[in-house]
């Protein structure tokens, strides 16, 4: 069976389950087996109740002793029952399994299964799995895999379609050369994806994974060194002066440029005036004022007669930008003359934006990816600035090039990643780093907590929220999962477990990616003009959202996330006159998890939490932490497969040296597979 055929075409999956999986973005086979597991479940031998070690799953082997204790808590049928097996006491409680009452004999043995939690010196589990010995040990020392899901869907399900898949479909050839599979010592194709699917052991899985992560990261690789080539021969058609403007406005301004902005600015200001265009990405740690470089940068291309682009990943963002330059124009005169462009905007208003854009009375454009769509005509557009957003890609520069636009393209970016990986992530761009915070900053306060301290938080958020400022919570899932032992928080259910804890008159909604675009807006609206308190969200809000009215962070889960992805949540607060609080919540208590989660209360640098995150991870940590940002590879994570990453870059080198354009007829079958993985969307230096 081929890969783009449909899921229904495996063996029981009819239209619930094809919709089930569309949700996650499955629709063909090629997709199912594209959906790496994100977690194995390894059924470890039992362990003593004195040693299970709480914030691990574990499995015991106990008895039931008593009669299942049963109560009601709202819609909600709790169930509690201790379990011992001579070494100590498991407390067990499960949600409305009324059945189970009858199920668990008094006396009776059996193996539960999963995450143990402390609460005192009592040690609980939350609906383990139970199990006889038999169907333990039938099960012992495998990896099953564990997908993502969505209601509805379960493993056990994803599994079985899975296997299906993997024994139907016809795979695309292995697109590397014996030779080149030798020499980076990777598994083959085929083999790789059953294996990460169904490993065998822990050291077969390791061998598929490097192999997809170095895939992944080679394709890329691979892309951007063809858009460097691409990029790096533009001329310079847009060749510009420093004028009085950006002089005045920089006199004007009440804080003088840190060294670092300075730095930046002269480095910008030469690239617009040089021979070829400007490619120029500058990191910044968050607020470290990269807006007014950019406001910098565009005035500059306005004053000299041209058009400049301010692009951001959202509508909220490009408001805020929009508000913020009008703004400046007000207070310091600026002869720039802005509009603004986003998707919510009536079909009349665009029209006229539209008519402004084109005829060059507009002369600085902020918006969403909007900016760059077949129906906006600029007049002479010579710059184009990103922030906080994926890389501009080859296909927009093409789409630009197209309309008879050669911009200067700069980029902005929070994401603070160590400098050897800059340069190969970065490849195709010249680097610029803004790398001091301005000098007035109150530090933001951290806590790094156990859950035991989540009634503590609650009421230092009633407090806050008393005072009159606002605060986050973020959760790592948007809604619960199937399954067993979910031990992660989600936004939908937080919610309605915050609305009990908080007093009545705060204000709690929630927000999450999958919510429709009208409703997002809606709600980040509400909570700019300070309708709601608190907003418990996904990361969405994790880019560039600037509420300063907003001074406590707490995220739940926090060891799920990336180091350098909670510096980001961080910075969310602590952005205006208020002191600033983060508390980070986290289940796993082991110590490992602490200490590096620990790192943020001693550091406010991105780029030292960044570097510190890369040492303190290897290939032992495969699963859990995943980071997002610039960067959402499908299974390579940069931190954890940094080695792989440099691999991968070397092996892109050495065969763009061999054979630049795969033209070889060994390369023809990688040629292709790169060509699909770009249309794909692999190529996701797409905005
Ligand atoms: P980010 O780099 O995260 O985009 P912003 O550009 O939003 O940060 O800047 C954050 C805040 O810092 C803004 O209110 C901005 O006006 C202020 N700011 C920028 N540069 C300086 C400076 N040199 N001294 C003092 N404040 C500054
Ligand atoms: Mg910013």
């Amino acid at each position: 069976m081929d890969r783009n055929a449909l899921v229904t075409e495996i063996k029981g999956v009819g239209e619930k389950t094809r919709q089930l999986f569309a949700k996650l973005n499955i629709l063909t086979i090629g997709d199912l087996l594209a959906d790496y597991p994100r977690d194995y479940d390894n059924f470890k031998e039992p362990v003593k109740i004195e040693k299970a070690s709480p914030g691990e799953v574990c499995a015991v082997y106990g008895a039931v002793c008593g009669i299942p204790n049963e109560k009601r808590v709202r819609s909600l049928a709790i169930l509690n029952v201790n379990v011992s097996d001579g070494s100590g006491i498991l407390q067990l409680t499960f949600f409305n399994m009324p059945f189970l009452k009858k199920t668990l004999k008094q006396g009776g043995y059996y193996i539960f299964r999963g995450l143990v939690r402390s609460r005192g010196t009592i040690k609980l589990m939350e609906q383990p799995g139970i199990f006889s010995v038999d169907q333990y040990r039938a099960q012992e020392n495998q990896l099953l895999p564990r997908y993502g899901l969505t209601k509805g869907l379960t493993n056990q399900m994803v599994r079985k379609c899975v296997r299906q898949a993997l024994s139907c479909c016809e795979f695309e050839p292995e697109f590397y050369s014996d030779g080149f599979l030798a020499e980076y010592g990777l598994m083959p194709y085929r083999d790789a994806v059953e294996t990460v699917h169904f490993p065998e052991d822990y050291d077969a899985l390791l061998k598929a994974r490097r192999r997809l992560v170095f895939d992944e990261f080679f394709v890329f690789i691979f892309l951007m060194k063809k858009n460097k080539e691409f990029t790096e021969q533009l001329k310079n058609s847009h060749k510009m002066t420093e004028t009085e403007d950006t002089k005045r406005f920089l006199e004007q301004i009440p804080f003088p440029l840190t060294n670092a902005q300075n730095r930046v600015w002269q480095e910008i200001r030469d690239d617009m005036g040089s021979n070829y265009c400007m490619n120029r990405l500058v990191q910044g740690d968050v607020g470290s004022g990269k807006t007014i470089l950019a406001v910098l940068a565009l005035l500059m291309t306005a004053a000299n007669g041209y058009q400049g682009a301010l692009m951001a990943p959202t509508e909220v963002l490009a408001l805020q930008h929009f508000e913020t330059i009008n703004q400046y124009r007000e207070d310091y005169g600026l002869s720039v003359r802005p509009v603004l462009l986003v998707g919510a905007m009536t079909a009349g208003e665009k029209r006229e934006a539209y008519g402004k854009i084109a005829s060059g009375e507009a002369n600085l454009i902020i918006g969403t990816h909007a900016l760059i769509q077949e129906k906006v005509q600029y007049h002479s557009l010579a710059l184009v600035v990103t922030d906080e957003q994926h890389r501009f890609g080859v296909k927009q520069r093409e789409f630009l090039a197209g309309k008879g636009q050669n911009p200067h393209i700069l980029v902005m970016s929070a994401t603070p990643i160590p400098r050897t990986l800059a340069i190969i992530l970065y490849g195709d761009l010249h680097i610029s780093v803004v790398d001091e915070l301005p000098a007035n900053r109150l530090p933001i306060k951290n806590c790094v907590v156990g859950t035991v301290y989540r009634s503590k938080a609650y009421e230092f958020i009633a407090n806050e929220v008393e005072k009159g400022r606002q605060a986050y919570v973020i959760c790592p899932q948007v809604e619960a999962e199937e399954g067993e032992e979910s031990s992660l928080e989600n936004v939908v259910d937080y919610t309605e477990k915050l609305r009990s804890a908080l007093p009545a008159n705060v204000r709690i909604t929630y927000l999450h990616g999958k919510m429709r675009s009208a409703e997002k807006k809606k709600i980040m609206g509400d909570f700019v003009s300070h309708a709601i308190d608190v907003l418990v969200s996904t990361t969405v809000i994790e880019v560039g959202v600037n509420v300063p009215n907003t001074t406590v962070m707490m995220v739940e889960n926090a060891e799920r996330f990336g180091l350098a992805q909670l510096h980001q949540l961080r910075g969310r607060v602590g952005r205006g006159e208020y002191q600033g609080y983060c508390i980070f919540v986290s289940t796993n208590e082991k110590k490992e998890t602490m200490e590096r989660l620990r790192i943020l209360n001693k550091s406010n640098d991105g780029f030292y939490i960044a570097s510190e995150d890369l040492k303190l991870r290897g290939p032992g940590e495969l699963f859990g932490v995943r980071q997002s940002g610039d960067f959402s590879f499908r299974i390579g994570d940069i931190y954890t497969d940094a080695s792989v990453l440099q691999q991968a870059s070397g092996a892109v080198e050495a065969l763009l040296e061999e054979d630049p354009a795969l033209e070889r007829p060994d390369h023809l079958l990688l040629r292709q597979h790169i060509s699909n993985a770009a249309v794909d969307g692999v190529d996701f230096r797409t905005i």
